[in-house]
């Protein structure tokens, strides 16, 4: 187990630098710059030793004045620098956030729809948003960070020792005692900042939850109880967030005594080195120089060690997502024009995979033939499984036995894009793209023309209302557009099936959110959107019902009945219980 996680782990930071091949000259360019800062950092202390040493003693204006000028040009190299470290450093890390954001977003597009109805939309948004910034910002600072800190302690200790080995032994004993309590101080206290930030989630989803039934709490006068409940959460947030400060006290108060003690150390040690005639001032002065400049690679060093943390979680989680297998196509797919449209299940078989529970099993050998043009209506109770069968036809999930075939060719022999060309769906909730009305319309054929989509319009019933908008077809619709109403939106999805003009078409309760005057007017667009083209209508209260070909009853238990209106009337079963009901 150990080891297959330390294989996972050195496959994972594979991969992780493989995001850097593209950009090999920039992070190169990174790297030497930053090389270079550490070396300008530590030319400081070496100049101070010299003109404190001599030509201040010796009275040596000239060439004092020479060194001085040099390390002014080493300062303003170091600021070009350090210009470019943050410039096309930062930029490194987003050009890699970039392709990952990209090819997380391509991969997401292709993803099986049984990934969606497992992730939440807020999910698939925070590990595109928040997960990949962590992973930028690691993946920018993480080696250059690491580089800069590494060659400034390693200079600082080598020329420490230049000058005097115990004392530098003395200095740098110090410093793994800091680096260690550093961590542990640090990593109590990014435990605790992550609780209050749990918390803080809470309140966010009780002040969400609270507002959305803001209506239902007024209605029972419920409102001191969300208060109550509010309260509780603010206060556990409270008890949080002083937690997490209390540790913040700590840890900078932590490490402000060893700054302060790593000084009196330098002080007292370098002291009595130099009353003993061990080093003299210049050197006393550069010690103390170069023991400041490890405190800032200590710090960075603890700081690089949680982005460390944070940017893997972010990286693994990112290549969790990526690691799921997308749709796939058959490496031999049958050539698919436009097809006649002859579907047939055969002894169908389909459960929903739930990765903690148990399978649910929803159809059991399943049986249906519809001939081309024919429409069959799947009636019955909600749960019986009438819209997975609608969705089994696209192939937006896999049958565990049995096949479905259109004019006779496997479903999975067909490429999906060719499959999905051949379907049409309208369904209850209608989806609005950020857009104007007639992208939304055009939306799945781009190339359609203009008279192409008001002819479409017109069939659904559309371009009467759309035509009376201040901007008409290019009004925007989406979320931050016109709002339309569920009829008016079902008209569009009906214009963009008859755009699409599929010989299958699918209307999953496609009125069903639709008031009965409104319904009936919809009616004669879905007539004349059905006419000709095989139909499967999921319906409650759908007059179309009735003229169906073939109805098929289905319930939890599977199919209960088929047959025409009147044979199902006459028999006097579920069918006819369920139009006793809802027809009349
Ligand atoms: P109907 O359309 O007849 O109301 P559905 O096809 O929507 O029925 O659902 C049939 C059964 O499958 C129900 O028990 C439902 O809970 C379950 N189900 C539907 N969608 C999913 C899903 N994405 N994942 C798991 N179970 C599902």
């Amino acid at each position: 187990m150990k080891r297959q996680q330390r294989i996972r782990r050195k496959g994972i930071v594979r991969k992780f630098f493989s995001y850097y091949r593209p950009h090999k000259g920039l992070f190169a360019l990174d790297l030497a710059c930053s090389f270079a800062i550490a070396l300008c950092n530590l030319c400081y202390p070496f100049v101070t030793r010299n003109v404190i040493d001599t030509y201040v003693p010796e009275r040596l204006l000239e060439p004092m004045l020479i060194w001085l000028g040099v390390l002014a040009a080493i300062f303003v190299a170091k600021a070009l620098l350090t210009y470019v470290v943050q410039y096309w450093g930062h930029l490194l890390g987003v050009k890699i956030q970039s392709d990952m954001r990209t090819e997380f977003f391509r991969h997401a597009e292709r993803l099986p729809f049984s990934y969606f109805d497992e992730t939440k939309t807020g999910t698939v948004m925070s590990r595109l948003v928040n997960d990949l910034f962590e992973v930028s910002e690691l993946a920018h600072h993480g080696p250059e960070d690491t580089f800069t800190s590494f060659v400034t302690i390693v200079g600082a200790v080598v020329l420490m020792c230049l000058i005097d080995v115990p004392l530098a032994m003395i200095v740098f004993a110090f410093v793994p005692l800091m680096l260690t309590f550093a961590l542990l101080s640090r990593k109590k206290m990014s435990a605790a900042f992550a609780e209050s930030r749990r918390e803080m989630a809470e309140i966010n989803a009780d002040v969400e939850s609270s507002v959305s039934g803001i209506r239902v709490t007024k209605a029972y006068a419920a409102e001191a109880t969300e208060e109550r409940k509010f309260e509780k959460s603010n206060a556990r947030y409270r008890t949080a967030r002083g937690k997490a400060y209390r540790s913040m006290g700590v840890f900078y108060g932590g490490m402000g005594l060893f700054n302060d003690l790593l000084y009196l150390v330098v002080l007292l040690a370098g002291g009595l080195f130099f009353f003993y005639g061990r080093i003299d001032v210049g050197e006393f002065a550069a010690f103390i120089l170069y023991v400041t400049m490890l405190l800032n690679p200590i710090r960075t060093l603890v700081n690089i060690f949680e982005q460390i943390q944070d940017g893997t979680t972010g990286f693994v989680r990112f290549r969790e997502v990526m690691e799921i297998p997308e749709e796939d196509d058959p490496t031999d797919p049958v050539p698919v024009g436009t097809l006649r449209g002859e579907i047939k299940f055969e002894n169908v078989s389909f459960s929903y995979k739930n990765p903690d529970r148990q399978d649910t099993d929803v159809i059991r050998h399943f049986s249906l033939e519809i001939p081309k043009g024919k429409t069959v209506a799947l009636v019955g109770p909600s749960g019986g499984g009438k819209t997975t069968l609608c969705h089994l036809i696209p192939r937006f999930y896999e049958i565990d036995e049995g096949r479905i075939t259109i004019d006779g060719i496997d479903v999975r022999d067909m490429r999906r894009a060719d499959l999905r060309r051949n379907v049409g769906i309208v369904s209850q909730d209608v989806f609005l793209f950020g857009g104007t009305i007639r992208e939304n319309i055009a939306y799945g054929s781009p190339d359609a023309d203009e008279a192409a989509i008001l002819r479409a319009a017109r069939a659904a019933g559309a371009d009467e209302f759309v035509s009376e908008l201040p901007d008409g077809y290019e009004t925007e619709a989406g979320e931050r557009g016109v709002k339309l109403s569920g009829g008016q939106k079902q008209r569009i999805a009906i214009a963009r099936a008859f755009l699409k003009d599929p010989p299958v078409l699918i209307l999953d309760e496609a009125t069903s959110a639709l008031d009965n005057v409104t319904e009936r007017r919809i009616q004669k667009s879905l007539d004349e959107l059905c006419a000709g083209r095989t139909t499967i209508v999921v319906a409650h209260r759908l007059t179309t019902v009735r003229d169906a070909d073939e109805i098929v009853v289905i319930t939890q238990e599977g199919v209960r009945e088929r047959g025409t209106h009147d044979e199902l009337i006459a028999r006097g079963g579920v069918y006819a219980e369920l139009n006793a009901v809802r027809f009349d």
